[in-house]
């Protein structure tokens, strides 16, 4: 072994020694604090600082011989064990008496919750429309009082939308289905009865989704449009009546229009 080898691990084993020393020294004097501490003078320390105060101490006195010490620690210290180089601190061997232990940190409060935030009041929700029309959005391709000798009426009893095989027909308004079936030139023919005491009429229809006495709501499906009965074409024929009875017929357009009914 070389002579570097040897001084290095000289050094080693003397750090060893020298901190397991004042370590016994520093818990010797620890332990004494209960009975002792009221006797013993004790030199003011700067608040915040560490003390370390040891008669005579020397590392090169065994552990056992040491004096009891007074060891105030108030918070890690960078003290330097006496005749050390090491970077060891005396906080590293020093088990701190109750009575001088810094007294712990107050508990903080937990953090007040944030504030929820203010929830928005939740959107209106936009009442269900209370009409609409048969066909939204569909042309009117014959309008409604047109004369016409054809028709028993003299003049067209209802209103002609422009639309193809199959296309949904809707409920206008709250009402009850009065019937729904095949009536002659009508064809495929469904009735309701409004809530506001009208009926409304859906004639030529390839194919029915209701039947009688079952009540509906504005938008929904009461059939399909086609070109059953007297017809030349597939169209819508809807007429609004006054009563449930021919030629008891009012302009529908004019009849939606005052409910807010214009998409056609
Ligand atoms: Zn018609």
């Amino acid at each position: 072994m070389s002579s570097l080898h040897s001084v290095t691990a000289w050094v080693r084993e003397r750090r060893t020694v020298v901190a397991w020393s004042g370590a016994l020294t520093l818990a010797g004097g620890a332990l004494l604090l209960p009975a002792t501490a009221a006797a013993q003078t004790v030199l003011p320390t700067t608040p915040g600082s560490s003390a370390f105060t040891s008669a005579a101490y020397d590392s090169a006195t065994p552990a056992g011989a040491q004096q009891a010490a007074l060891v105030q620690v108030a918070e890690p210290s960078p003290y330097r064990l006496p005749g050390s180089a090491s970077s060891r601190s005396s906080q590293d061997a020093v088990t701190v008496a109750d009575n001088l232990a810094p007294a712990p940190a107050p508990e903080t409060p937990p953090a007040p919750e944030p504030a929820p935030a203010p929830t928005e009041a939740p959107a209106p929700v936009p009442a269900a429309p209370a009409w609409s029309a048969p066909t939204p959005g569909e042309p009117i391709s014959n309008p409604y009082g047109k004369k016409n000798p054809s028709y028993a009426a003299g003049y067209h009893t209802g209103v002609d939308f422009a639309v193809s095989v199959g296309t949904p027909l809707l409920a206008v308004g709250d009402a009850t289905v009065v019937s729904a079936g095949y009536d002659g030139a009508y064809g495929n023919e469904v009735v309701l009865r409004l809530s506001d005491g009208h009926f409304a009429e859906y004639a030529h229809l390839s194919s029915l989704s209701v039947h009688a006495g079952q009540t509906v709501t504005p938008g929904q499906q009461v059939g399909k449009a086609g070109t059953t009965g007297n017809s030349t074409g597939p169209h819508l024929h809807f007429e609004i009546r006054s009563a449930n009875k021919y030629g008891a017929v009012i302009d529908p357009i004019a009849f939606l229009a005052a409910r807010g009914v214009t998409d056609f």
